[in-house]
Parts: structure tokens; sequence; C-alpha cells
């Protein structure tokens, strides 16, 4: 049994990863109810504790706490904007899906197969529109298959610049949404919305300063300057819909010239 109150980074890790896992927003007591189920194992009598002033639980307090750091922090949305409803922002996405690497390192590391088999995989049949509302079982399995066969039919390799990280449990890349999950984007999380990128490039084209055009040339923004073709295979092509949503969502309407490159 736990003892003592759980720290603050710790409630921040389970709200994070609470709301990744209820596809990225809920209302506060939904929230609280999901973390509770998740983590309430680990929860001590004191966190159970009510509140002098109210007689809610400490760490109902201690996560609402959290929750507004996070929310100064850019993770999530701002409460007025969005009314009681905790919001990941891109920003909360890319650090949830950051925790998730982490972690599915951390058990391959702990015995868990380590590296991909060599039967090559099949596309797995992803989610059009991914529900705000699934259970969370669900939702982590599929979006995870859709990740790992982006990840394996590259064989980790970089889609822009083909770097391939060796780790001592197997290779690693991360899969981007080119279309965010999380609102107001709401992609769907299918492979045709996911690349395989470094994690250089993954968070470059995160904040937009990568662009990718219908040809896939790759822009980067700073300098205007091309940086090639993003590699695409006959496994895994690339819906120009959504790359056009990120070009809009980040350089404005089209066609202006320079960014989006010919045809486009
Ligand atoms: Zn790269």
């Amino acid at each position: 049994m736990a003892s003592g109150l759980t720290p603050q980074h710790t409630l921040r890790g389970w709200l994070l990863n609470a709301l990744g896992e209820m596809g990225g927003s809920a209302p506060t007591a939904r929230t609280l109810k999901h973390m509770e189920k998740r983590y309430g194992a680990s929860l001590s009598s004191e966190d159970h504790e009510g509140t002098e002033r109210d007689k809610e639980p400490k760490w109902h307090n201690r996560t609402r706490f959290e929750r507004k750091k996070m929310e100064r922090a850019g993770l999530l949305v701002p409460a007025r904007e969005s009314r009681g409803v905790w919001t990941l922002t891109e920003a909360g996405w890319h650090e949830f899906r950051l925790a998730q690497d982490t972690n599915a390192a951390s058990r391959v590391s702990a015995g868990a197969e380590a590296s991909p088999s060599l039967a090559f995989p099949r596309i797995p049949k992803g989610d059009e529109s991914p529900s705000r509302a699934k259970e969370t079982t669900q939702r982590i399995v599929r979006s995870g298959a859709v990740a790992d066969y982006v990840k394996r039919v590259h064989d980790y390799s970089c889609q822009v610049c083909g770097t391939r990280l060796a780790t001592p449990t197997g290779a690693y890349a991360e899969a981007a949404h080119i279309q965010a999950l999380g609102r107001p984007h709401d992609g769907p999380d299918v492979a045709a919305n996911v690349l395989c990128l470094c994690p250089n490039h993954h968070v470059l084209f995160d904040f937009g300063m990568l662009t990718i055009s219908d040809n896939l040339t790759v822009t980067d923004r700073s300098s205007g300057a091309s940086q090639g073709r993003l590699r695409e295979i006959p496994e895994h092509r690339i819906d120009r819909q959504y790359l056009a949503y990120h070009r809009a969502h980040h350089c404005g309407p089209e066609p202006r010239g320079g960014v989006a490159g010919p045809g486009s």
C-alpha cells in the first residue's frame, strides 16, 4: 500500500496518460474516474483524505492544480476555451506519445519481444474516426497497431532523412500523425495519416517547421529550402488530404507558392 501523498509529477504523468487513452479529451469527472480506475491501487490513504474546505479527496485537488500547470505549459487547451473539458493540445499529444514510446522501449528491454519479426506485417485496419469516448484498452491496442505497422514497414528508417537509430533493444523510430488526433484536428488513426520519422524530424514536423507537398517534396519552412523527397513505398501510401491539412494548419490557405511546391 502506498504511503504519503503521490508526488505532483506522478499525477502529471497519470493525467497525461489518462487523457491520451481517452482520445485526448474528457470532462473533469470522467478524467478523475479514469485515473482512479487506472492508478487507484497506487493512491495512498492520505491521497484519499478529504480537504478541509470541501470534502473532495486531496488527489483530486492536486490533479486540478497539475492541470493548470499543464495548461500554462501549453499541453492542455485553456479551460475557458474548452468549457471544462480537459483537452490535450498538439504539444500535449506529443508529450503523451513520447511517454508511450518510452514505456514501450522499457517494456522491450524488460524482456518482451525485442526485435520485430522478419515476417512482413499486414496492414492493420485502423480507425477512420477514432471515437473520443471509446474504452481505453481498445484504443491503445489499435493506435499501437497502426504505429507499429508504419514503423516496421519502413524498417524504423525516417521517411525524411533515412536515419535508423539503433538501440540496445532494437531500432527506434517514431510514428507521427500528419493530421493530429486531438481536438480540434480530429485526424483519423490510420496508416495513411502516419509517417515514420526520426525524433528530430517528428518534432520539426509537429511544429510545422517541415512541410510536405503533394508530390512529397519536403521543405524546411525556416529557410524555404527543399530537403529532398519524402520516401513513400507501395505498402504505405500517404493520403495527400492529410498533408494538405498539415500545410494549411501551419502555413495558412494555399496556394501562395514557396511552401507547398509544385502541383499543390
Ligand atoms: Zn529524420
